[in-house]
């Protein structure tokens, strides 16, 4: 089989309402940005990364795409993924301009796109190409009702009501004030009760003083975790943070590199690991992240920065992977959408990655690659 075609591609998805919040950004659309793989054997794969949907940087990720890694991968065999992966990352050229970024977020794009060619050719969903699934069940927590942006009342009747749809964990934003914080946190811990898990997310915004007492108050609400309580390369003020309080700490969204993580582990800065396939080199590189947990003894749960199509493979498959995020901005887009029943998401049954997006989200949300 060989690759003989790559043709990249830019969907602008809307949020859930007009606009949402967190304390770093506030975005109107989702950019799924990446390439479509053609083949010889008439099979075709996707693979995407994440963006908020702003044009100008999402054209970088698309040229990239077509004029640095797209001659690499043409006439090669789309299933030698992990030759293909160091190809791509060890490529003099780009590694001089690019060890993360626009050229990361390419290659991410190009890795997934790789493993949907490999487990369609196989016939089999991606979970089980990877070694089959590890548990029956996979529980989902709901973060798409914890936005900054919304008032108290919306949060609340949002929390409530993903718990009576069957929500068994939720995810609320913090980093506005540390009073509007803690008064939204103790509110929504009232409404849905001591059972439910109940995690916040800093995106960080707040420094180590601010993160220390804030923390003193929170910790009685039974904090599930605190995820990017601090700026996001910041090992050691995270490992500070870690010894000096007792909410576990969650992070790895905006790491590029197993390398970063294997620092974060090292220095005993996390207590959960976020890895996302979208941000880091795809799921070849996410895999490895997910090992290193695994060596900790540590748990995964995978960030949706690609709205859970492909990390919901991921955990069915790995070990390491607890718990998964789910924000449904995006999933009735694809023609196998990651969905959600009784709290837990669904084990995929098409072959491939989930990756593949419908006529229509074609026709609708298209904008222009350069
Ligand atoms: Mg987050």
């Amino acid at each position: 089989m060989k690759i003989t075609a790559i043709s990249p591609f830019i969907l602008h998805m809307p949020v859930t309402g007009s606009q949402i919040a967190d304390s770093t950004h506030t975005l109107s659309h989702w950019g799924v940005v990446g390439a479509k793989i053609d083949t010889d054997a008439g099979v075709s794969g996707y693979g995407f990364t994440g963006t908020h949907a702003h044009l100008p940087s999402d054209q970088l990720i698309t040229r990239c795409i077509e004029t640095c890694h797209a001659p690499l991968l043409l006439g090669e065999d789309p299933r030698d993924v992990q030759r293909l992966w160091l190809k791509l990352a060890r490529d003099p050229a780009l590694q001089w301009v690019g060890r993360a970024g626009i050229t990361t977020l390419s290659h991410a794009a190009l890795d997934v796109a790789l493993w949907d060619i490999k487990a369609k050719a196989a016939g089999m969903p991606l979970w089980q190409l990877l070694g089959g699934a590890v548990r029956e069940r996979l529980r989902a927590y709901n973060t798409d009702i914890g936005w900054l942006s919304l008032s108290d009342d919306q949060l609340l009747a949002g929390a409530v009501s993903a718990v009576e749809d069957g929500f068994t964990g939720i995810k609320i934003k913090v980093g506005s004030s540390v009073e509007r914080d803690l008064r939204r946190l103790a509110a929504v811990r009232r409404a849905i009760g001591p059972d439910v898990t109940l995690a916040i997310d800093g995106n960080g915004k707040w420094d180590l003083p601010t993160c220390l007492r804030f923390c003193r108050a929170a910790a009685e609400h039974d904090v599930f975790w605190f995820e990017e309580p601090l700026w996001y390369d910041d090992v050691k003020g995270h490992a500070f943070l870690a010894r000096s309080q007792a909410i576990p700490l969650a992070l790895g969204e905006q790491l590029y590199t197993a390398e970063a993580f294997a620092e974060f582990f090292q220095q005993g800065a996390l207590h959960w690991a976020q890895p996302d396939v979208t941000r880091m080199a795809g799921l070849t590189e996410v895999w490895r992240v997910c090992e290193m947990a695994q060596g900790w003894r540590l748990p995964v749960a995978p960030h949706a920065g690609d709205m859970s199509q492909v990390h919901v493979h991921l955990a069915y498959a790995h070990p390491a992977c607890a718990v998964l995020e789910y924000i449904p901005w995006i999933r009735d887009g694809f023609t196998e959408p990651a969905e959600v029943v009784d709290g837990h998401f669904r084990r995929p049954g098409q072959p491939g990655a989930g990756t593949t997006p419908t006529p229509q989200a074609w026709e609708r949300y298209r904008r222009p690659t350069n």
